[in-house]
């Protein structure tokens, strides 16, 4: 798994780190929360913008395989007959 950047970023102060693991991300903003009782919010991104956008917008993983329908594999051509 590579490629993943999490944002976290406070309303209530100036607090912005990114980190490339979500639990790193997740530790932060827990540590963040309890310590100064702010509201911490944190952003998945991908360093890959593309998968980031296709995810966001369709709801799915953002990997093809989960969004593309139209795949051969739906419809496969019919076996031919062996001889
Ligand atoms: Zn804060």
């Amino acid at each position: 798994m590579n490629g993943t950047r999490v944002t976290v970023r406070c309303h209530d102060c100036s607090l912005a780190t990114t980190h490339d693991r979500l639990r790193d991300a997740r530790t932060a903003v827990d540590d963040h929360e309890s310590t100064t009782g702010h509201d911490v919010d944190w952003t998945i991104e991908s360093v890959a913008a593309g998968v980031s956008k296709a995810g966001a917008d369709a709801g799915v993983c953002g990997r093809p395989e989960c969004a593309n329908e139209d795949s051969p594999l739906v419809d496969p051509t019919p076996p031919e007959p062996e001889s």
